[in-house]
């Protein structure tokens, strides 16, 4: 099983689209958007969670209700999960990131990489809307520190991994390193 997890308009169903063809377009009734899309793709479950975190038009207590939705279904799973793709936006993601901790909060994209992590889930962030970011590897740099890692970019080549859905651009290195974690976990099933 492969899950797709990010907030709300990172370009998660595009990048879906971009790797295996298929389309997860949610609908943009409430009931839609809360629910798992599960699609197969070379034999696999492939589950694009609902987006986390703020939502116009969405209230505060069905926000925690799906991000608890996410968190439990991912327990649940986690002995079946191949890989997840953390996806985030490049653009946003650091200025995001720094106002929640400004409020003294956890942000929620850094939340659910260290919950993967716990969990031992092979993850790979997708580091989205590269064609809009400045300086990646600078921004990669931050990004590693903020999610509570040490080192730079090139300690985790196979972690951090900038793309653009809309563009197509770098997605081959993206599939790579997907198919690596794959086959890792199923060697290590073996
Ligand atoms: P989701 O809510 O995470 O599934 O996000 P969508 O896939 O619906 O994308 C949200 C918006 O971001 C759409 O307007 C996309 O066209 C746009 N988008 C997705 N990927 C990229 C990208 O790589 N670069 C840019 N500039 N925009 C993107």
């Amino acid at each position: 099983m492969i899950i797709f997890v990010g907030r709300s308009n990172v370009g998660k169903s595009t990048l879906i689209y971009r790797l295996t063809g298929k389309k997860v377009k949610r609908g943009k009734k409430p009931g839609v958007t809360r629910k798992p899309i599960e699609i197969i793709w070379r034999n696999k479950r492939v589950i694009d969670m609902p987006g986390f975190g703020f939502m116009s038009g969405i209230p505060k207590h069905v926000q925690e209700r799906i991000k608890t939705d996410i968190v439990r279904f991912i327990e649940e799973h986690a002995g079946e999960i191949e890989v997840a793709v953390l996806v985030i936006d490049g653009k946003s993601a650091l200025e995001i990131i720094e106002r929640w901790e400004r409020r003294g909060e956890i942000p929620i994209d850094v939340e659910f990489f260290q919950f993967l992590q716990e969990l031992n889930i092979p993850t790979v962030v997708a580091v989205n809307k590269l064609d809009k970011i400045k300086n990646v590897s600078l921004t990669i740099n931050k990004l590693i520190e903020k999610f509570g890692l040490s080192g730079t970019w090139e300690d985790y080549k196979e972690l951090f991994v900038p793309v653009s859905a809309k563009f197509g651009t770098n997605i081959e290195e993206l599939r790579k390193v997907i198919d690596k974690k794959i086959r890792e976990f199923q060697e290590r099933r073996e």
